[in-house]
Formats: C-alpha cells, structure tokens, sequence
C-alpha cells in the first residue's frame, strides 16, 4: 500500500517550515505536523539573526522590526566597550511572524500542515508509522525538527544533547536605549558561564538571559537584572514588564543525525550556535541539506541509513567546524572567572583591536574573529590553551 506521504515532518517552527518547504517544492507529498494550534506561538526566542538568514528566506523580510549595527558590552565591572560601523549587524524579527511566512512558504510549495496535534509515538513497519492522536499515518521518511527535547531523536536512536542552557527573557516597555545597538552583559552576578542581552524593538526592549543552571535559578537572575549595582539594572529602573518568556537551547553536536528511514534538524540536532544560543542560521541551513538528501533519496527509492549518512556529511562540511569550534568558545568563556574576563576586556580595548573587531566580527562565525584576535593579541593565547584542551569533539 502506498504510504500517505513521502515525508512527515515532526515540528512546525522556523527548520521544521523550511525543510518541509524545500522538499514540497521538489514535488513530494510532505506533511507538516505541529503540537501547536497556531504556528510561531508561543514565542521563545529573542528574535535576532543575521541579515544572511534572509538569503535563505528573502519572503520573510515583513518579519523585520529592527535593525542593529553594533553593540554596547559591559564587562563584570560595568566597563563599556561599543563596537559597530555604519553596516547593519542584526535584524530583529517578529519572531511568530517569520515562522507563520516560512511555514506560508511551505504551504505555496503544496505541503500540508497539520496543527494543533502532537506525534506520540514512532513505529519503523514497512513505512514510519506515526502516531497523531487516535491516528496512525505512515510516510516513507520523517524527520524530526521538533525541538530541544525532540522525541524523534529518541525514538530514532540518536543522541541526546551535551547538556542544554536554559533561557528566560522578557518584552519591557518605559526603557530608553540607543535603537541601533543591542547591550550586552557578562558577570557572574548577572549571567554566570553566559551573557544577558538588551535588544532594542521600538517602544519595546527585550531582554533576558541564559545560564546553564536550573530554570529556577535563571528567573533569579532574570530577576537581578532589574536590582541596583549594575548598568543593567540602571537602564532598567523605569522598565514595565509586558510578557515573559523561557525556553532552552541545546548544546554538543550528535555524531549523527540520520538513522533508517529518518532524520533530525535544527534544535532537534542542536544545531545552534553555542556562543550566541542562536539557532535559527544554522537551523535554516542544515534544514536544505536535510531536505536536499531527503529529495536525493526518496528521487533513489533509498531512505535507508546508508543513503542518508549524506546528510551528516554535507551539513558538517559547511557549518558543523564552525558549529564545533563555537562549543569550545563557549566553554572556554563559560570557565573564566570575572577577573579573568575583565582581563579579555582589557586586551581587546584599543583601538587597533577594536577596527579589528568591527570588521571580523561576525554572530554567525564568531571563531573567524577568535583567531585574528588571538593572531593580534598573543596574550590571548593563555586562556587558548583551554579552548585546545576541549578538544575539537564539539560537545
Ligand atoms: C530564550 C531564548 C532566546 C533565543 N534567542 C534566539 C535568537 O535571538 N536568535 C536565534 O537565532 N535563536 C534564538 N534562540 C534559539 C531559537 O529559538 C531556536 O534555535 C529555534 O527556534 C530552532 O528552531 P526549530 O524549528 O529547530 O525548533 P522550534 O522552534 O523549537 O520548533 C519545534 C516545534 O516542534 C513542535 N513539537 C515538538 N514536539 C512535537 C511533537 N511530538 N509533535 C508535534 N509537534 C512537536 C514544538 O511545539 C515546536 O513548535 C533562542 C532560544 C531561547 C530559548
């Protein structure tokens, strides 16, 4: 009998659209199911991505609200380093928006969406059979973009993340701020082993923070944010939150994300920049691979694993180094203690390091400028050894 669809996708956010999009464009019968009602709700997301992601996805321009040409960085003690040019660095976006126009896309492409049902279970028959409430569809592949926690991933072998930061953030409103420049925080009094962020969207900012630790304990900080002390809390001190948000970001990189018959992508295959948590970039990129082998193999009559390895090949070719080595960014920066970021600070002040900054500088290859700070400032190279000692395993 034949399958209802060549392809299931498990996962109606922004990876689970596009990859679901590149495929129904190709002819196939792909369906779209989201646990959702209404697709890009609830919002989890602070909304800031390169101009490049709209080389991917120029349709969903409308999304845009804001754009940034640099950064204000306020290191554990409060000093200041402005970085920027004239060129825009980062677009802020809608962000349910941008995942309603991609999934639009997906639609005009002759994908059919399914919302408002979760996939409970994942059975490997002579096609995957897939359980959506009291119903069972079966495809001949499916791929899981559905998320941090993806039960796809589970259900297809594959391995778990590394570990995950957890995210809490808020849109606030009575907040004035330089509405080109995001503002960014390090410290262990306000985000410790990550940053909290600033982004200016009109009459609202939003605002958060990730950390390793327990969700608990980064609405605490969340909290701290706002207290007296620190430069944050100065700019804040009028703040009215509106709407909060948490979520979680996944971190180290799955040896594989492809099994018989099924594939992973996006947050369900953490591909996300370990730096910034930003995973829409790297997502939305590994989402045209995947769907470039799905095509290639359902075009073959192949869905096994072997056809599929392909996958894995091509997306690690093109972003999986820079993906590994943000990892180790990471951890490195995660390790140091305030003095030791102070320091950084310190050593990348001048004027010399900062044209240097202002033109490497990139959220979505943020190694490039790792080496040429370190190739200008070669006391840099003590804390290096860590990054070294990671290891290039990228989790
Ligand atoms: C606090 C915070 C701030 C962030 N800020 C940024 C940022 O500024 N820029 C950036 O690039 N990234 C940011 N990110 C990361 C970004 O949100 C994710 O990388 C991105 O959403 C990944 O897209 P995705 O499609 O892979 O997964 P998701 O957007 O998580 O979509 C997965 C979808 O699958 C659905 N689903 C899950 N299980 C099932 C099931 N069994 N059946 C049916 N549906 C299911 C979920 O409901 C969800 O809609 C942030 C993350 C957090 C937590």
């Amino acid at each position: 009998m034949t399958p209802d669809y060549d392809v299931v996708v498990v996962g109606g956010g922004p990876v689970g659209g596009w990859t679901a999009s590149n495929i129904a464009k190709a002819g196939f019968r792909v369906a779209v199911i989201e646990e959702h009602q209404q697709i890009g709700e609830p919002v989890q997301c602070a909304g800031i991505i390169t101009p490049r992601v709209f080389d991917m996805v120029d349709f969903a321009r409308p999304s845009i609200l804001n754009e940034v040409k640099g950064a204000n960085i306020f290191s554990p003690s409060g000093n200041k380093l402005a970085i920027g040019t004239d060129r825009v660095q980062a677009k802020i976006i809608d962000r349910s928006k941008f995942d309603c126009m991609i999934m639009d896309q997906a639609m005009n492409n002759g994908a059919e969406l399914i919302s408002g049902h979760r996939v409970s279970g994942l059975v490997m028959g002579e096609a995957c059979e897939i359980t959506v409430g009291d119903k069972t569809l079966k495809s001949k592949l499916i791929i899981g973009a559905d998320g941090a926690k993806s039960n796809i991933r589970s259900w297809l072998g594959l391995e778990e993340p590394a570990y995950y930061l957890n995210g809490f953030g808020a849109d606030i409103e009575n907040v004035q701020m330089e509405q080109d420049k995001v503002n960014i925080f390090f410290g262990s009094q306000l985000a410790p082993n990550f940053f909290a962020w600033m982004i200016p969207t009109g009459d609202v900012i939003r605002v958060g923070l990730c950390m390793r630790e327990g969700q608990d304990t980064v609405y605490r900080y969340f909290k701290k944010l706002f207290e007296s002390g620190s430069p944050a809390a100065t700019m804040l001190k009028d703040g009215q939150v509106k709407k909060t948000y948490a979520g979680i970001i996944p971190l180290g990189l799955p040896s594989k994300t492809y099994a018989d018959r099924g594939m992973i992508v996006g947050d369900a295959a953490s591909h996300v920049k370990a730096t910034s948590g930003g995973g829409i970039y790297p997502g939305l990129v590994c989402a045209q691979f995947c769907a470039q082998t799905a095509i290639e193999a359902l075009e073959a009559g192949d869905t096994s694993e072997k056809m599929l390895a392909n996958y894995q090949k091509t997306w690690m070719k093109d972003i999986g180094d820079e993906l590994k080595k943000d990892i180790m960014i990471h951890k490195v920066f995660a390790s140091l203690t305030d003095e030791q970021v102070e320091d950084v600070f310190n050593m990348v002040s001048d004027e010399e390091t900062l044209a240097i900054i202002n033109k490497v500088g990139d959220i979505d290859y943020p190694s490039r400028l790792g080496w040429m700070l370190l190739k200008r400032e070669p006391k840099l190279l003590k804390y290096a050894g860590k990054f070294l000692r990671y290891g290039l395993r990228g989790r």
